[in-house]
């Protein structure tokens, strides 16, 4: 950011997946939205690693599927397991979309991309720029933003919160956080390994221990992902390989080489509200929920796509009512999808042996009736949200 603007239409904060694919969302209605992140680079982790079909199909609009699906690894099964025995099958092939597949992609390469497609629709994000306080006006916000040494303020129209789950934004707002943390703390590491089953499926893995998850990654790599009591200090190969061993499949499992481990610890909350005032707020800074069913990133992505064009009703004809429907909308979907991964979650958790009894049962009825499993896919595919 070359000059200091002093105004603007509409300021969003944040350049995750969430902000960029805002950006470029408003940038393709002819909107230039000013847009700051606090970092001087992306952070260029590979977090959330799977898009799923109704995510492709709003990022169509935005000039970005050919790229990914370039890029990324398509996956038509997801399997529950415990050991090598399947308790239930999900099939996305079968499903009413031009995506019926999980596509998976690391969370940097999806950024990447995005911010690509960014540049090229003439958009930019001023980074090493940080929001640090804001006042609500009738008719904007005033937001104190700091640049180095610097701090001054602007005035914008609308302010989008796209800035994750600690938003600022989001609470100096005064937008409560409302849910709670989750007990276990998850694991996570990306990994070249021999692994038995091969790489056309995801797999949820049961067991006494713990849940884990194994996924296909682009580039010969698998992602795994596992709940634990407390994460040791050094997340090594030999702590990853005994996770294998004890909780996958039979057969050879060798991890040749890890390069990312990360613990991290999870809540399961909604904000109260996503639109107060000029005050929008989008993906993470809106909801955060457990890992199960991989549905953060693409909820943050698809609540930015679709508010922008209420978004430029708003600001060229003055027209609200379309962010109010918006704010339901999404309100009502994030309600209903932290519900349903931390029922997911709670599932996979239960360790008592009667416990895991009756829900491999219960697991053992719903692949019976192909109807049901379907409607899982949907539900996970997240077409429901059409
Ligand atoms: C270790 C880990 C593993 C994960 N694994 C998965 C997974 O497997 N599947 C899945 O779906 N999700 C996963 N997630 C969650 C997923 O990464 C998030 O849902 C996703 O990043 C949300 O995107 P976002 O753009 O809303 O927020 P973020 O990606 O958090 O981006 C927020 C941006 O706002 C900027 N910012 C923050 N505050 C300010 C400020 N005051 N001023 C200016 N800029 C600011 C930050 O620098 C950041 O760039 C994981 C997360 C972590 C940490």
């Amino acid at each position: 950011m070359g000059s200091r603007p002093a105004e603007a239409e509409i300021l969003i904060v944040g350049a995750g997946p969430t902000g960029l694919a805002l950006a470029c969302a408003l940038r393709n209605l002819g909107l230039k939205p000013l847009h700051f992140d606090k970092h001087e680079e992306g952070l260029n982790t590979s977090r959330a690693a799977v898009i799923h079909p109704r995510t492709m199909e709003v990022l169509e609009n935005l000039g970005v599927a050919p790229t990914l699906l370039r890029e990324g690894l398509r996956m038509e099964q997801f399997r529950l397991r415990e050991g090598r025995k399947v308790l239930l099958q999900i099939d996305f092939s079968e499903l009413p979309t031009a995506y019926p597949f999980a596509l998976m992609i690391p969370q940097q390469d999806t950024e990447r991309i995005l911010m690509e497609r960014l540049k090229e629709l003439g958009g930019e994000v001023a980074r090493g720029v940080e929001v640090i306080d804001l006042k609500m006006k009738s008719e904007g916000v005033e937001v104190l933003v700091r640049r180095g040494r610097e701090e001054y303020w602007i005035h914008t129209r609308w302010l989008v919160g796209c800035d994750g789950g600690r938003s600022l934004v989001r609470q100096k707002a005064g937008i409560t956080f409302e849910g709670e943390a989750y007990e276990q703390t998850f694991v996570l590491a990306d990994v070249k390994m021999e692994w038995p089953i091969g790489r056309d499926e995801a797999s949820l893995f049961l067991s006494s221990d713990g849940m884990m998850v194994v996924a296909p990654l682009p580039g010969n790599h698998f992602r795994i992902v596992a709940t634990i009591t407390q994460a040791p200090q050094d997340l090594s190969v030999p702590f990853f390989q005994s996770l294998v061993e004890t909780r996958g499949p039979s057969g050879s499992k060798r991890i040749m080489e890890m390069f990312w481990a990360s613990p991290f610890h999870l809540q399961h909350r909604v904000a109260s509200s996503n639109f107060l005032g000029r005050v929008l707020l989008c993906g993470d800074a809106a909801h955060v929920h457990s890992p199960a069913g991989g549905q953060g990133m693409n909820m943050g992505i698809q609540d930015a796509v679709s508010l922008a064009e209420p978004l430029g009703k708003a600001v060229e004809a003055g027209e609200v009512s379309g962010l109010g429907q918006w704010s339901k909308t999404r309100h009502r979907i994030a309600k209903k999808v932290v519900t349903m991964t931390h029922r997911m979650t709670l599932v996979a958790a239960l360790s008592k042996p009667w416990q895991r009894i009756v829900r491999n049962m219960v697991l053992g009825v719903i692949s019976g009736m192909p109807g049901l499993s379907q409607k899982f896919a949907r539900k996970l595919s997240e077409l429901d949200h059409r």
